[in-house]
């Protein structure tokens, strides 16, 4: 049984407040991640650095991204109240969450299929109600109607922008997107028009990620 004790409270408002001294000042990106117990989305045990500005190992090869991170993409991202956003790399679920919290309907995916097992029923169980695809990122999410897109996240480093991405991207939407091979550089992408040439991109900083890698991945 997981719990949200004083402790994990305590420790989270002390989280938010770093996060403001790191400049993040989007109340509502701190108010949700006030709200969302991180926690819950590493494993058991971890309790104690959840609330750290580190990332944490969550298996499979994979990292939580630390909180300065989330915070990050998630003011860059300009979510509000009912937007369609796609997330590429579920991961543990805490991006997930903190976009459900911040009032979007999310559309995540995850490639492999041990994280997969792992999140979708803890979102659910937690009353987020994300949906949440075992797919290949770099694909989206065709197979459904559930595009166009407001908004674009992706969570692992992407060796270039995706074209299929871009392509479910509503006009006038924002993709947030970590680009580079070795380390990557957060680009913050304005769709203005259908061609390159009418994207605004912004820059703002260097960061560690992941890779995105192509295809599925079946082991358990
Ligand atoms: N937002 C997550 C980040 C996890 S790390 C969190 O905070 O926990 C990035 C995740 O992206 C990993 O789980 C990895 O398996 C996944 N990933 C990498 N390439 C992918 C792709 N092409 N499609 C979907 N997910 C991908």
């Amino acid at each position: 049984m997981m719990q949200d004790t004083f402790t994990h409270k305590g420790l989270r408002l002390r989280m938010v407040e770093s996060l403001k001294e790191k400049g993040i000042t989007d109340e509502a990106v701190l108010k949700a991640m006030n709200d969302v117990p991180r926690h819950f989305f590493l494993p058991a045990g971890l309790d104690v650095v959840a609330y750290d500005e580190s990332p944490v190992k969550i298996g499979f090869e994979q990292t939580i991204s630390r909180p300065s991170t989330v915070a990050m993409q998630s003011q860059l991202l300009q979510v509000k109240r009912g937007m369609k956003v796609l997330e590429i790399g579920t991961g543990s679920g805490y991006q997930t969450a903190v976009l459900c919290r911040l009032g979007a309907r999310v559309f995540t995916i995850e490639r492999q299929k041990g994280l997969f097992d792992h999140t979708k029923p803890l979102l659910q169980q937690l009353g987020y109600n994300a949906r949440c695809f075992l797919g290949d990122g770099y694909k989206g999410l065709t197979e459904a109607n559930y595009g166009p897109y407001d908004r674009v996240i992706i969570t692992c480093g992407a060796p270039t922008i995706p074209e299929a991405l871009m392509a479910q991207l509503k006009l006038g939407g924002i993709m947030v997107i970590p680009v580079g091979e070795v380390e990557q550089e957060m680009l913050r992408i304005t769709k203005n028009g259908e061609s390159e040439a009418e994207w605004q991109v912004e820059k703002f900083g260097i960061f560690n990620f992941v890779p995105m890698l192509e295809g599925k991945e079946m082991k358990k």
